[in-house]
């Protein structure tokens, strides 16, 4: 039988998204040989071996990464830069380096001076989540009919490209290829912004009178719970989300704060035309997106 892909993978950070593309890569002896798992947290790298989801568990990732062919960092996008540093010396020359950073020019800007001559740097990003972390909370199917958004810089070898491809197909994603900024502009959009205005309405439901919060928890099928589901995602992750992809998010946030504005204006004047004609287009559109 043909050698796996992979002959030997590191997944560094076994939360939900490291221990779902783990258990991927287990199930498909075609694509990974030995799997490697390495965390900083003592806790999970137990957790990942009672689970069966890597033959060995470092907590030291360079001890990890020592002979893999595959590298992939799944750690929040703030630890990448120490750990690219960590890591760099011990990246065995052919190997290919990836990651799943929910944002992409910050991660390049810490991570590619970091990778030694000879390896590969292949930066990706899965739109595919919960609101769940931790590696009891990773699928297999996470990233089933998902897209998976790939942005290698200018210059990155084909073949490495190719191969990081194949690993997301095998996890059921479908495959586009980016420029981060625009990676990044898109996310804004997208994800980021969303997940800012249910932290905020969140916070201002919190900030009520007791007997106006209350309520809230009550009757929170009215909009509420659907709507502030995802606020319940990591807070690390987002913080280093936002703090990464700040020109984008506060452009969009400007944006955001105009059309609100606009709103709050029609609604103080009692414009009604205006609140059902943007009511009419945005149904329309969002009826549009499955
Ligand atoms: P998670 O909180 O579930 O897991 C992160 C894991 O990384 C934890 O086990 C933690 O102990 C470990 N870790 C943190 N710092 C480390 C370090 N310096 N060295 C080794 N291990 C370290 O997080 P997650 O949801 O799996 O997110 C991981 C990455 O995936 C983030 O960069 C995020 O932007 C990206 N991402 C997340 C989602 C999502 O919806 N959760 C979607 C797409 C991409």
């Amino acid at each position: 039988t043909a050698p796996p892909l992979f002959p030997r993978v590191a997944v560094i950070g076994l939360g939900l998204i490291g221990s779902s593309l783990a258990r991927v890569l287990r199930a498909d002896p075609t694509l990974a040989g030995e799997l490697v798992a390495a965390d900083r947290s003592a806790a999970v790298c137990a957790r990942v071996l009672e689970l069966g989801l890597a033959d060995r568990a470092e907590t030291d990732p360079a001890c990890a990464v020592a002979g893999a062919d595959l590298v992939i960092l799944a750690v929040p996008i703030g630890a990448c830069a120490d750990l690219a540093a960590a890591i760099g010396p011990h990246l065995k020359p052919g190997a290919i380096l990836t990651d799943v950073g929910s944002v992409k020019q910050a991660v390049i800007r810490d991570v590619a001076p970091q990778v030694p001559d000879g390896v590969h740097f292949v930066p990706g990003h899965p739109i595919a989540g919960t609101e769940h972390s931790g590696p009891d909370a990773g699928f297999a199917d996470l990233f089933r009919g998902r897209w998976c958004i790939l942005t290698p810089p200018p210059g990155t070898d084909p073949a490495a490209v190719e191969k990081v491809v194949e690993l997301w197909r095998r996890a059921g994603s479908m495959i586009e290829v980016m420029e981060p900024g625009h990676h990044d502009r898109v996310l804004a959009i997208t994800s980021h912004l969303p997940h800012l205005i249910a932290y905020t309405i969140v916070g201002t439901a919190t900030d009520l009178e007791e007997h106006l919060k209350s309520e809230v928890i009550r009757f929170s099928a009215s909009g509420f719970r659907d709507f502030t589901r995802i606020a319940a995602s990591d807070p690390v992750m987002w913080r280093d989300i936002f703090l990464n992809n700040r020109e984008a998010v506060l452009e969009i946030i400007q944006r955001f704060t105009e059309d609100l504005t606009a709103l709050q204006r029609a609604i103080r004047w009692g414009e009604a035309e205006t609140l059902e004609h943007l009511f009419t287009r945005t149904r329309d559109i969002r009826r549009g997106i499955i």
